[in-house]
């Protein structure tokens, strides 16, 4: 038994307006055949499909396709999909036949001229293998999933979690569904349901017993739980894509228990409409928020969550929206903030160490959204962006975000990375030689996801209103893409699912 697997990772943000190129995905590590599977074996979904496969009493024989992650950014250029495409598809051509395909997919990758990725390069693997080999994919809880996607994988695995630290768990699952399908004789059928939501993704905590999303991946769970349910799927989508398909979706495959899968898919659909407002909060104005952080930072640390320009959200990680703030105050205790920009970096470097720099700072990368600062700091510490990230969004991933440099004004510590990567991981500031959990405040460019490492140890969260190409007030953005009536853009008088067959 010869089972193939592979990696496409990206999440897109069409208001980045970067193009993410065939370059990204080399920088962050390009992975073919047995190194994939050597290097791979405990990280992240791969990791979870890996270690799965090697206890199957069957011992079916791996193989690695090819690894192709990118951080998240903006929509790939074409020539890049075109690549991304060729490079799963002619890794898979280069094989002997194959009994199964695993893919580890986020499922919101967008690139110039196909705004779903996922789509069309499934639809490709499905070509080559026929309809007899079962493809199975796992996908961020933030993915966009397509007709396309469910017509040519057999089941989708969505993350249960936000913050996603449960990421190799759903390539564990992943694993098992094919094992039901391959070993056990299980046969997938899939109910889709699209719905014409779109939530921010602050409020969204299945760590919070009190967020909505708990009580949905409750649900989910406990679905999952049924002999009869493969896999039990709620995809609310990143917003910050401008694309023809954008929407939440519910997908639910059951073994061939057709009216199982419709009526499962039904309810959490028309759930997910009627529950859709207390997915919204309200956010922190930028000005107040600090000023609380200054007061409440005696004796703990205050962790501002910078959702709009978060990284991890395809924002471009230099707004300068927070920081503009926090040099008005004179922190007892450091006050910690990151910026992208690889041209600070390279001029830092030609000053040296204890130069003092008077320029702008941040404010380039997306000027519709943010304006450079001026601001005079100090050269403080050179350093190589390097560390493991172990938490919310991965399991031993490494991340490289390049040659960095820490400046500080006052007691303002800015850690300036030449790539976005995770702008919120303690890791970074350490690697940078500060301790984040002793400072007075911290920006942690996430939404969400950055509760898993500060939740415990910080004595007070706000998440800001800011600034960045990921603002949780999305729809008052002009988009000309998506879907229309689509909420909350419009309001929908009523609305009642009737879920698709595949
Ligand atoms: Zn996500």
């Amino acid at each position: 038994m010869r089972i193939a697997i592979g990696q496409l990772w990206q999440e897109t943000n069409t208001f980045n307006p970067l193009p993410t190129t065939r370059r990204d995905f080399e920088a962050f590590g390009v992975l073919r055949g047995a190194e994939l599977v050597a290097q791979m074996a405990d990280v992240n979904e791969l990791g979870g499909f890996i270690q799965s496969l090697r206890r199957w009493p069957e011992q079916p024989e791996i193989v690695g396709l090819v690894r192709l992650p990118a951080w998240p950014g903006g929509a790939a250029t074409h020539e890049t999909f075109e690549w991304l495409r060729d490079e799963l598809v002619g890794a898979l051509r280069a094989q002997p036949p194959v009994d199964a395909v695993l893919l580890a997919l986020h499922g919101a990758l967008t690139a110039v001229g196909a705004p779903d990725v996922e789509g069309p390069i499934l639809e490709a693997v499905r070509q080559i293998v026929g309809p007899a080999v079962p493809i199975v994919a796992t996908l961020d809880l933030h993915c966009n999933i397509t007709r396309q996607m469910v017509q040519n994988a057999n089941v989708l695995v969505p993350f249960h979690t936000v913050p996603h630290i449960d990421v190799v768990e759903t390539g564990e699952r992943g694993a098992a569904v094919l094992h039901r399908i391959l070993c056990e004789g299980a046969r997938p059928v899939r109910a889709f349901q699209k719905v014409p939501m779109v939530v921010p993704a602050e409020w969204a905590n299945t760590q919070d017993p009190a967020s909505i999303s708990s009580t949905f991946r409750k649900q989910i769970e406990q679905l999952e739980t049924h002999p009869k349910v493969l896999s039990a799927g709620l995809a609310t989508v990143q917003p910050w894509l401008d694309i023809p398909e954008l929407g939440s979706a519910v997908v639910i495959a059951t073994d061939n228990d057709p009216e199982l899968a419709k009526r499962e898919c039904a309810r959490l659909a028309a759930q997910l409409w009627e529950q859709r407002r207390d997915y919204m909060g309200d956010l922190m104005p930028v000005e107040a928020a600090v000023h609380e952080a200054f007061r409440d930072q005696a004796g703990g640390l205050v962790v501002l969550g910078d959702g709009a320009d978060s990284t991890n959200s395809g924002s471009t990680g230099d707004s300068t929206c927070i920081l503009r703030e926090l040099v008005k105050y004179e922190w007892p205790r450091p006050a910690l903030v990151s910026l992208v920009s690889p041209e600070v970096v390279a001029e830092a470097t030609r000053l040296g160490i204890g130069a003092q720099r008077t320029g702008p700072l941040g404010g380039v990368r997306a000027p519709r959204f943010s304006q450079p600062i001026v601001l005079t700091t100090e050269v403080v510490r050179f350093f190589d962006a390097r560390f493991v990230l172990s938490g919310h969004l991965g399991k031993n991933l490494r991340c490289d975000l390049g040659p960095s440099v820490v400046l500080r004004h006052g007691n303002v510590h800015m850690v300036v990375t030449s790539r976005p990567g995770p702008h919120f991981a303690p890791k970074m500031f350490e690697e940078a030689g500060l301790r984040p959990f002793e400072a007075s405040v911290l920006v942690a460019k996430s939404p969400c996801g950055f509760r898993a490492a500060y939740q415990e140890k910080a004595k007070r969260i706000i998440v800001v209103q800011s600034t960045g190409c990921a603002p949780a007030d999305f729809w008052r953005y002009d988009y000309r893409e998506i879907p229309r009536p689509l909420w909350p853009w419009d309001e929908i008088e009523t609305w009642a699912p009737g879920p698709t067959l595949a």
